[in-house]
């Protein structure tokens, strides 16, 4: 049975760990070539190794999403390697300071808003002229949060930048409707990667949160990356402008 992304090529920042790395290895099994782009040259080596060794396709590209040079190298790099672009997962993002907004220090602020959502603001910019080079049609899908979607308290610059993920999301998936470009989010709920590991390094704290999901447990990265997979795949054709929350009940 052929795969569901068979034949399509697709990057993914923020490939070298947790969500990117477990939606990487998806999208490879399902037939796709994978430009896997971070800052983190060992990791992204790793998550290749991966793929390869399970008998898919894939490159690594260092890159910082905030630079707006390397996001366009990153596409360039996809299309002379493999030929073209038709999905792209904007997913790189970090969890910032855990700061009331009167303590935050601005330069947290600052470089959680630039890597969490100018980030992916260059990443769309880039995938979307691609596309429309070729002639238009592909999916995109950001890395939202449940965050970026209700107001916590101790979500601070984070939720800040996930709820303009989220608006960057519909405004995007309205303005090339038209080029048949399908713009979503994947808004997870705690999902158990490095970044929860750093944020919960408390037991205590980690229990609290598994227990705040209705499923009563954290998602796995496996767990958001089929929900991305399922967005990027043909099987969501009339889907656009959706904000999807992976969250083991959280949000309801
Ligand atoms: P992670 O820390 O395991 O992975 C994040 C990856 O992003 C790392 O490989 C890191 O090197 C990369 N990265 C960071 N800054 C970068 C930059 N400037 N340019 C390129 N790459 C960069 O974390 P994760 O949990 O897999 O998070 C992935 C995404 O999911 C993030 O956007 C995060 O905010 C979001 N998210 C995570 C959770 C959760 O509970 N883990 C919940 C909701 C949303």
């Amino acid at each position: 049975m052929a795969g569901r992304l068979e034949g399509k090529i697709a990057t993914v920042t923020g490939g070298a760990s947790g969500i990117g790395r477990a939606t990487s290895l998806a999208f490879a099994r399902e037939g796709a070539q994978v430009v896997i782009a971070d800052v983190d040259a060992d990791g992204g080596g790793e998550t290749v190794e991966m793929i390869t060794r399970a008998g898919g396709g894939a490159t690594f590209v260092q890159c910082d999403v905030t630079q707006a040079a390397d996001v366009e190298a990153m596409v360039a790099h996809a299309v002379s390697t493999y030929g073209r672009l038709d999905c792209a997962f904007n997913n790189a993002g970090v969890e910032g300071a855990n700061a009331q907004l009167a303590d935050c220090p601005e330069d947290d602020w600052d470089r959680t808003l630039t890597i969490n959502l100018k980030g992916v603001w260059l990443c769309l910019k880039y995938a979307v002229q691609q596309m429309l080079k070729q002639g238009g049609g592909g999916a995109i899908v950001n890395t939202s949060s449940i965050s970026g979607l209700s107001g916590a308290a101790g979500a601070g610059a984070y939720g800040v930048s996930k709820a303009g993920v989220a608006h960057l999301t519909k405004i995007a998936a309205q303005q090339y409707a038209g080029q048949r470009i399908r713009v979503n989010a994947v808004c997870p709920g705690g999902i158990h990667t490095p970044m929860t590991t750093r944020v919960g390094s408390d037991p205590q704290l980690l229990e609290v949160m598994e227990k705040m999901h209705p499923l009563g447990r954290m998602g796995e990265a496996d767990e958001v990356a089929e929900a991305v997979l399922w967005l990027c795949s043909d099987a969501t054709s009339f889907v656009t402008g959706h904000l999807l929350a992976v969250d083991g009940g959280f949000l309801a």
